[in-house]
C-alpha cells in the first residue's frame, strides 16, 4: 500500500524538487515521520524540537484537517493523499523593514452614516450596464457596490488587480494602505503601475491611474504602515478588508483587526507558482488564526524574494480575492468561507480544502484569550534573528580592505544559484541557505568566513546557525551583496 503526499514548492528544494512522495506508513504520524527520516531537511519545517508537528504546517488527509479527525494517529490507506499546507507570506523579509514614521495621512473621512440609494446617471448606467443586465447584481446590486467600502492592505502583487477589478466594478471607496515607492523590479507582476511611475509613491500613482479608470470611485490614500496603533481604526471605517500583504506580521495583524472588529478579510497568498485564497470571517467561519494558529519561525519558509514569483500569479489569485469581496459585498454566491483554495500554476491545478472554525482558536474560539492586539513583530520573532549576530557582522568597506590586503576570507553566499548568477563576489563558494546543514562538511571552523546573501537577512541567520555550529570566526555581511554593489562595485548588477 502506498500513499501520496503533497509537497507544497516552499518545501520543495528538500524534497531534491518532488511535488510528490510516496509513503509506505499506515497513519499519518508514521508517514510524516518516514518523511523526516528520508528527508532530513523537511524535519525542522514539519516538527519542533519535541517531536510535535508545527503549528504553521496544516496537514491534510485527501480534504480534511487531521487535527480534526486524529491527528497524527489518522489511519491512512492506499490511494489516500496528503498535503503539507504551510503559511506562506509571500515577501520580502528584507522589506519587513517599516518606517518608524507611521503617521495616519490621507484618510478620508469615510466613516458616517449610510447614504440612502443613490440614482445612477446616464453615465453610469453606460459604465455599468454589463453588471445591470446580471440578474445577481442589477440595479441594486451595482448601487450596493458604489456605497461600498473597500481596504486593500498592500499594494503591490495582489493589490494591483484588486484595486484594478474592483475600481472598474464601481467599489466606490477603495482604502489602499501601503508606504511603498514605485521600484523597476515590481512591474514583473505589479501592473497598477507603469515605467513612468518608478521613483513615485505608489499610491500617489495607484489614485492617478484608478481615478482614470473609473471617476465614480474614491481612493483613500493610507500611506501609513498598518499597526496595532491604527489597524482598529483604519479597518473600522470599511465594509471588508483585502489582505493583500507581503509579510506574516501584518496578516496576522489584519487577520485579529478583522476579527475583532467582525468584518470579512478577504485572504490572498502567494509563493513562486503557487497561491492561496480564501474568505475569513469569524462570525460564520473560521480565521486565519484557525487555519495557522501561529506564524513560522522567521526564515524557515522561503520568501518571493529568495524563491522568486511568476509575474501572473499575483494577478490570478488576487482577481479571485476580487471575486470574493465582490460577492461578499452583494451578498450573493457560495464564498470561500470555510474552505481553502489553492491555486498551483505549474499543474495547472486549484484544489480546495475544508477549513473549519477552531474551538480552541485564541481569537475567535468560545474561550478567546486575545481581546485586542498585540506586538505582531514580537510574535513573528522579527529582529530576533539579526539581534543575535550583533558583534558577528562586517561592512562592505571593512571587507573590501581585508579582500585589498590578501586576506585569507572564506566567502560563502547563501542565496540561490538564479541569484549566484545574477552577480556574486568574486571566488566566492555558494550553499544555499537551505542546504548548509548538508553541506556544513564543505566548511572549516579554521578558517575566516564571510557569508553573504542579497540583503544581509539570510545571511543573518545563516551565521547564527554556524554559530551555533561552532563556528567562531564567521561574520554577515551587513547589507549583503547589493550594499556591496551600491558602496564598492557599482558594475555588479542589482536585482
Ligand atoms: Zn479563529
Amino acid at each position: 500500500m502506498s500513499v501520496e503526499v503533497r509537497v507544497p514548492t516552499a518545501l520543495r528544494n528538500l524534497t531534491g524538487g518532488s511535488a510528490t512522495l510516496t509513503s509506505e506508513g499506515h497513519t499519518v504520524g508514521a508517514v510524516l515521520e518516514e518523511l523526516a527520516s528520508t528527508h532530513a531537511g523537511l524535519k525542522r519545517h514539519l516538527f519542533t524540537e519535541d517531536g510535535k508537528v508545527r503549528n504553521f504546517v496544516s496537514i491534510y488527509l485527501n480534504d480534511e484537517d487531521v487535527r480534526y479527525l486524529q491527528r497524527e494517529a489518522t489511519p491512512v490507506r492506499a490511494g489516500d493523499v496528503l498535503s503539507i499546507v504551510p503559511s506562506i507570506a509571500g515577501g520580502t523579509p528584507g522589506a519587513v523593514a517599516y518606517p518608524s514614521l507611521s503617521r495616519l495621512r490621507g484618510t478620508s473621512g469615510t466613516g458616517g452614516a449610510p447614504t440612502p440609494p443613490r440614482a445612477l446617471t446616464p453615465e453610469q448606467m453606460k459604465r455599468y450596464s454589463r453588471h445591470l443586465i446580471l440578474p445577481e447584481v442589477g440595479l441594486s446590486g451595482q448601487r450596493k457596490l458604489l456605497d461600498s467600502k473597500v481596504l486593500i492592505v498592500g499594494a503591490g502583487g495582489l493589490g494591483s488587480p484588486l484595486a484594478l477589478y474592483l475600481a472598474a466594478a464601481g467599489v466606490g471607496t477603495l482604502g489602499m494602505v501601503d508606504f511603498d515607492v514605485v521600484d523597476a523590479s515590481n512591474l514583473q507582476r505589479q501592473v497598477l503601475y507603469g515605467t513612468k511611475d518608478i521613483g513615485t509613491a505608489k499610491l500617489e500613482a495607484a489614485k492617478r491611474r484608478l481615478q482614470d479608470l473609473n471617476p465614480d470611485v474614491k481612493v483613500a490614500p493610507h500611506e501609513v504602515r498598518l499597526s496595532s496603533e491604527n489597524a482598529l481604526d483604519l479597518v473600522s471605517r470599511y465594509d471588508v478588508v483585502v489582505d493583500g500583504t507581503d509579510n506574516f506580521p501584518t496578516r496576522y495583524l489584519v487577520n485579529d483587526a478583522s476579527v475583532l472588529l467582525k468584518k470579512p478579510n478577504v485572504y490572498g497568498s502567494i509563493y513562486r507558482f503557487e497561491g492561496q485564497v480564501s474568505v475569513f470571517d469569524a462570525r460564520k467561519g473560521p480565521c486565519y488564526r484557525c487555519l495557522y494558529q501561529e506564524p513560522p519561525p522567521p526564515g524557515l519558509v522561503p520568501s518571493c524574494a529568495e524563491g522568486g514569483v511568476l509575474g501572473v500569479l499575483p494577478g490570478i489569485v488576487g482577481s479571485l480575492q476580487a471575486v470574493e469581496t465582490l460577492k461578499v459585498l452583494l451578498g450573493k454566491g457560495d464564498t470561500l468561507v470555510g474552505r481553502l483554495l489553492l491555486f498551483d500554476a505549474m499543474g495547472l491545478r486549484f484544489r480546495e480544502l475544508k477549513v473549519r472554525k477552531n474551538p480552541d482558536c485564541a481569537l475567535c474560539g468560545p474561550n478567546a484569550t486575545q481581546k485586542g492586539l498585540i506586538d505582531y513583530e514580537q510574535f513573528c520573532g522579527i529582529g530576533k534573528e539579526t539581534e543575535e549576530v550583533t558583534g558577528h557582522e562586517i561592512d562592505p568597506e571593512e571587507l573590501k580592505t581585508k579582500l585589498d590586503h590578501g586576506e585569507a576570507l572564506i566567502l560563502v553566499d547563501v542565496r540561490e544559484p538564479g541569484e549566484f548568477e545574477i552577480a556574486h563576489l568574486q571566488g566566492a563558494k555558494l550553499i544555499p541557505r537551505a542546504s548548509l546543514p548538508e553541506r556544513l562538511g564543505e566548511l572549516s571552523t579554521a578558517d575566516d568566513l564571510v557569508v553573504y546573501c542579497k540583503m544581509g537577512g539570510r545571511s543573518a541567520q545563516a551565521t547564527k546557525f554556524l554559530l551555533e555550529m561552532g563556528f567562531q570566526k564567521v561574520r554577515n555581511l551587513k547589507g549583503g551583496i547589493d550594499a556591496w554593489s551600491e558602496r564598492i562595485d557599482p558594475s555588479l548588477p542589482r536585482y
